[in-house]
């Protein structure tokens, strides 16, 4: 008797079409020019990324948009240690919540380039744009972040949007 089947490789896909909306068609475009557009709540001046069209807070209408930068903090991160099946990326890795300077809601990203042992909260980090050819309306045009060298941010800077 051989050894048990433990996986099936399967080809399959899932074709679809997206549309995005009045909120986040902007974000998706600025990906494309290598900008991140935001939405700022009329009422708590609060900035969101991506955009939802909406404060969940105040319940109103979120339609100024705003470009913020495409550096931020480290606000919470974790390593990723274990391995599975498909993966891109060589363990350990680090996927980091980032508070990206002008935005109020931090966002997900992978750190490459720096240490796992280094990252840490308060930790600034820039976003690494893949080539103008390469950028497609979504986050793949962002490949990773990384550290910037400069000083960590203090945490009271950070310590709201954890
Ligand atoms: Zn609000």
């Amino acid at each position: 008797m051989g050894d048990p089947i433990k996986k099936i490789i399967t080809p399959m896909s899932l074709d679809y079409k997206i549309t995005p909306g009045h909120a986040a068609t902007p974000f998706l475009r600025g990906l494309v020019d290598g900008r991140l557009m935001a939405q700022r709540c009329p009422k708590c001046s609060k900035v969101y990324i991506p955009p939802r069209g909406s404060c969940p807070t105040c319940a109103v209408p979120t339609e100024e948009e705003v470009q913020v930068s495409d550096r931020g903090t480290v606000t919470t991160f974790c390593v990723v240690n274990l391995p599975f099946y498909g993966q891109a990326v060589e363990i350990p890795y680090v996927c980091a919540s980032v508070l990206l300077d002008g935005a109020d809601i931090s966002f997900f990203f992978l750190i490459q380039e720096t240490p796992v042992e280094e990252v840490r909260m308060g930790l600034r980090v820039e976003a690494v744009w893949a080539p103008p050819e390469e950028r497609t309306p979504s986050l793949e045009s962002i490949k990773y972040f990384r550290a910037t060298g400069e000083a960590d941010a203090p945490f009271d800077s950070f310590k709201e949007h954890l």
